[in-house]
């Protein structure tokens, strides 16, 4: 096996040998520099009975729906393309959040959408604002693009958004694009429309707001469209729609502005089974509030649970997830919990959270696993550490 490169059956990439290498480092070369230089987006799995550690939904969709989306899929073509521009999708969407359908992009997930709005709008030479710490594939996409990523740290207290600092980046830094997470993932925090709309008159930046978790919290940013060219608002249906696993998110804009977006969108990029399923989902929107509730409720209790535990500090959220702190390692935290068939996130890597893990919000027997998972490791690390004091 020589001059051979590709992917081994386990996922994991398999490089030839000596030929091989030559090939590789000499086709590396021709890799951007900027790409080399920053890691991959990269989740390693781990066997688990409850799973919170990607802020997923934990109520599946009812069977009904689910074969209502199966009999609309069974009676179509699968040998034809799915629509080129989602317009049944967009239509439905613009009576849902009240925004011209003009103005709406369906992506294959949101994260295509972030792409497709980096890609139209940073390069080299390009600045983009971030808020820090958030959802990391913004820094990754501006990097990529080879544009330069100005950090904003939250606030230390309960990780909020330092407005002002995020102002005179903005101004000083002559900023191409902001991107603010609200709620922000890791944390929970949301920024209030009012700050948004600061931020709004203080620049010609293009402010994405990415609203992935709105449908957790009370507020948005939405109305602001109306008023200011310079908004563009991310939103998905893997979160509060129960979606994930089917990759459809939607973007609002000013319609002038999203056609431009859209020209960095794939051909066909929503196939017509999710393109389905998306508009059926929006048709129960009452059941998906209904549960929305619960969960919210949910977040109470895990908040208040993790608030009375001795030495934990939680962060306050109105996303579907809490960020929560010990005094303990939190890859030792992480790894007693995965004993325990609980998988959560650890976040300890993000800046300024060297203490952190984020817990997704699951039904009230999962959520119980994790706080009775969590009280058990928090004991024995407490015992062990009494037990080395001399
Ligand atoms: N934005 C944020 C803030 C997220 O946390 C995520 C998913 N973790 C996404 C976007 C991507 O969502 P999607 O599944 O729609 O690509």
């Amino acid at each position: 096996m020589v001059g051979f490169l590709g992917f081994a059956e386990s996922g994991r990439l398999k490089l030839g040998k000596r030929r091989g290498n030559i090939f590789v480092s000499k086709a590396l070369k021709k890799i951007k520099p900027q790409v080399r230089a920053i890691s991959a987006y990269a989740l390693t799995e781990y066997e688990h009975e409850v799973k919170i550690n990607q802020n997923e939904n934990p109520f599946e969709i009812p069977q009904e729906l689910k074969e209502e989306v199966l009999d609309a899929a069974r009676t179509r073509p699968w040998g034809r393309y799915p629509d080129f521009v989602q317009t049944r999708l967009a239509q439905k969407l613009a009576q849902h959040v009240g925004w011209t359908s003009e103005g709406i992009l369906v992506g294959n997930g949101s994260n295509e959408l972030i792409q497709a709005t980096l890609t139209v709008t940073v390069g080299p030479g390009s600045r983009v604002v971030i808020p820090t710490p958030t959802f990391t594939l913004y820094q990754l996409l501006s990097r990529i693009l080879g544009a330069e990523v100005i950090e904003v740290m939250l606030k230390a207290d309960e990780y909020t958004f330092d407005v002002p600092a995020i102002e005179q980046a903005v101004s000083k830094g002559k900023a191409d694009v902001v991107i603010v997470c609200s709620p922000n993932n890791p944390t929970g925090g949301v920024m209030a429309p009012e700050d948004v709309e600061r931020i709004l008159r203080t620049t010609d930046a293009l402010v994405i707001v990415d609203e992935a978790y709105q449908q957790f919290s009370e507020t948005t940013c939405l109305p602001l469209l109306k008023q200011y060219e310079n908004l563009i608002v991310l939103r998905t249906f893997s979160k509060a729609f129960s979606l994930a696993g089917l990759r459809i998110g939607y973007l609002m804009a000013r319609p002038e502005v999203a056609s431009e977006i859209a020209k960095a969108k794939l051909p066909y990029n929503l196939n017509f089974f999710s393109e389905e399923a998306a508009i059926k989902t929006l048709e129960h929107w009452p059941m998906v509030r209904a549960r929305v509730e619960v969960l919210k409720a949910q977040r109470a209790v895990v908040y208040e649970r993790l608030k009375r535990m001795n030495g934990v500090k939680v962060t306050p959220s109105q996303a579907n997830f809490l960020l929560f702190e010990t005094p303990f390692d939190p890859g030792q935290i992480f790894l007693r919990l995965v004993e325990q068939g609980v998988l959560v996130r650890d976040v300890s890597k993000y800046p300024m959270l060297s203490r952190a893990l984020r817990v997704s919000i699951g039904t009230e027997e999962e959520n119980g696993r994790f706080l009775e998972g969590l009280e058990s490791a928090l004991r024995e690390l407490r015992t062990r550490s009494v037990k080395r004091e001399p």
